[in-house]
Order: C-alpha cells, then sequence, then structure tokens
C-alpha cells in the first residue's frame, strides 16, 4: 500500500505536535527568581551568603535550604523544591525568612 507522500508528511506533522509539545507542557520546574513577590516578601536570596543581615538578623551563617526542614531535595542536589515556592526549584545554597532548622 503506498501512502501519498503528503499525507505522510502532514500525519508526521500531527504526530510530533501531539506527543512533542505536551512533553514540553510537563517541563522540569524553574527556580524561584528572587524578584518573586514570595521570594521578596520573605527575603530569598539564591546564595544564603547575600542574605541582609541587618534585614534579617535571625540570620546565622551556615543557615541555607538544604540544611532547612522544609527543603525537599535530594543530598548534594543544586536545587530541590520548597513548600513556601510550591511549584518551584529553590537553591540548595539559598536561604529565606522562613528558614527552619533540620532536626
Ligand atoms: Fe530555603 Fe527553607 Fe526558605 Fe524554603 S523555607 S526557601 S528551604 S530556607
Amino acid at each position: 500500500m503506498k501512502i501519498p507522500r503528503r499525507r505522510f508528511v502532514i500525519t508526521g506533522i500531527s504526530l510530533a505536535f501531539t506527543t512533542l509539545l505536551p512533553a514540553r507542557s510537563r517541563a522540569a520546574p524553574t527556580s524561584v527568581s528572587e524578584t518573586d513577590p514570595t521570594a521578596q516578601a520573605l527575603g530569598y536570596k539564591s546564595d544564603a551568603a547575600k542574605v541582609d543581615k541587618t534585614k534579617y538578623p535571625k540570620y546565622v551563617a551556615g543557615q541555607m535550604c538544604s540544611n532547612c526542614q522544609l527543603y525537599q531535595g535530594k543530598p548534594g542536589a543544586a536545587t530541590g523544591p520548597c513548600p513556601i515556592y510550591a511549584g518551584k526549584l529553590v537553591e540548595s545554597k539559598g536561604w529565606c525568612s522562613a528558614y527552619v532548622k533540620k532536626a
């Protein structure tokens, strides 16, 4: 059976759109931006060393997302989920004022 070239091309393009585009829409979560409204409200910094210690005096050197109770990233991962920023990733070396020392 011979498939007309035009039908073959149209079917191929249709398949590409129906299989590849949904996969793209399920792309990995993005990192939290420091300009995100929640991040700004909580003083999130992607690098804990850059926390404004005057504004956040409870910050203690060494505190970072990777040793926060709320951090859900895998050990050694550069980023991981945090329920405060649902659907986004925080840097393992980041920090925000919702920090809770891991027990
Ligand atoms: Fe990082 Fe904890 Fe703040 Fe989440 S709550 S951003 S894990 S310091």
